[in-house]
């Protein structure tokens, strides 16, 4: 889970060391402080077999 901002480059991921709600806190942080709209990305699922 990656979470970004949609108006600067601020964002954060797991490789940075945080925790799920950890990430959470800091990106309502950024909302509340700059009023940017912060969105999250999830990586692509593992490749899936089809049958
Ligand atoms: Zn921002």
């Amino acid at each position: 889970m990656c979470k970004y901002c949609l108006q600067c480059d601020w964002r954060i991921n797991e490789t940075g060391g945080y925790t799920e709600s950890e990430a959470s806190r800091l990106a309502i942080e950024h909302f509340v402080e700059t009023g940017h709209a912060i969105d999250s990305l999830r990586l692509p699922p593992p490749v899936v077999l089809k049958n």
